[in-house]
């Protein structure tokens, strides 16, 4: 608690006053370690790949044979393109955090959602030798007010996270069942899965189960923040189902017509 003493006195008046007011610092505690920390992590985050870029380039300057120069410029390439996806993905998580955060909302086809994420993440599945197959669950073609962006970027988020953390050779399913009054998507792996005690703070900024992995994997920590931004941005909830080396299944179910959604509760989906 805090106390403030403001004295009170008027031109007209000789009596003098104390204005006495006690606040709770709790909140406002807690907000300003959030914001350190978040200060602290990005710095941290950015320092890795800083250091490495300084290093390598003064290596560089004195490599001696040209497979030296080809190396040590490769590990330069590569730090500076994670500084820029953890730099990107900042910007938009902050960009959606924003108080007066309102995307462009329009009637989209979900076959055009999916079709988006398979597009962004087929040369990667490729690389890694996996498939990536999907199913849309109407005959109708039905569509989804939402940020078509926004809500591809999510998805496809999702997607990379499941062959990320699966071996070679796997398959990631991204499915979506659409009704009247909601879509829900779900995007299932056959990978590391996650452990239990972990699964409620994966969708903090920042946290990881395996910090060097999720590095080494070019991943920003942040990926699962920004799903969580765009799904409460649609007014909708998301879910994982996940156990140690059976693989993760994430659920996000969003209203078709972006009114807010009742939380989900049933787990119909088994792994
Ligand atoms: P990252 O860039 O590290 O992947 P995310 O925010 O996307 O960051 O995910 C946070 C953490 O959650 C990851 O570091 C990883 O430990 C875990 N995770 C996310 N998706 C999966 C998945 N499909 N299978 C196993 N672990 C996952």
């Amino acid at each position: 608690l805090r106390f403030l003493c403001t004295p009170l006195s008027t031109a007209r008046t000789t009596t003098r006053s104390l204005v006495v007011s006690i606040q709770d610092m709790t909140e406002l505690t807690r907000l300003e370690q959030i914001r350190k920390d978040f200060v602290a992590n990005v710095s941290h985050e950015l320092k890795t790949p800083i250091t490495s870029i300084t290093g390598f380039s003064e290596a560089l300057l004195q490599a001696k044979t040209d497979q030296e120069y080809q190396r040590f410029a490769q590990v330069i390439h590569r730090q500076a393109g994670n500084m820029k996806r953890i730099v990107d993905d900042l910007l938009l998580l902050s960009s959606l955090e924003q108080a007066n955060a309102h995307p462009t909302m329009a009637w989209t086809r979900i076959e055009q959602i999916i079709e988006e994420t398979v597009q962004s993440c087929n040369y990667r599945f490729e690389e890694k030798h996996s498939t990536l197959s999907t199913q849309i669950d109407n005959p109708l073609g039905y569509e989804l007010l939402c940020s078509g962006m926004l809500l591809t970027q999510a998805l496809t988020n999702l997607v990379i996270n499941a062959l990320t953390y699966s071996p070679e050779h796997s398959h990631v399913l991204l499915a979506c069942q659409v009704d009247d009054m909601s879509a829900t998507f779900s995007v299932k792996d056959e990978g590391i899965g996650i452990p239990l005690e972990d699964q409620e703070r994966i969708f903090e900024r920042f946290y990881r189960v395996d910090t060097a992995r999720s590095r080494s994997q070019g991943g920003t920590g942040l990926g699962l923040s920004i799903v969580k931004h765009i799904t409460a941005l649609h007014h909708g909830n998301i879910e994982v189902h996940s156990e140690t080396g059976k693989g993760s299944l994430f659920i996000m179910r969003l209203p078709r017509s972006g009114s807010e959604l009742p939380r989900l509760e049933e787990r119909s989906e088994s792994l």
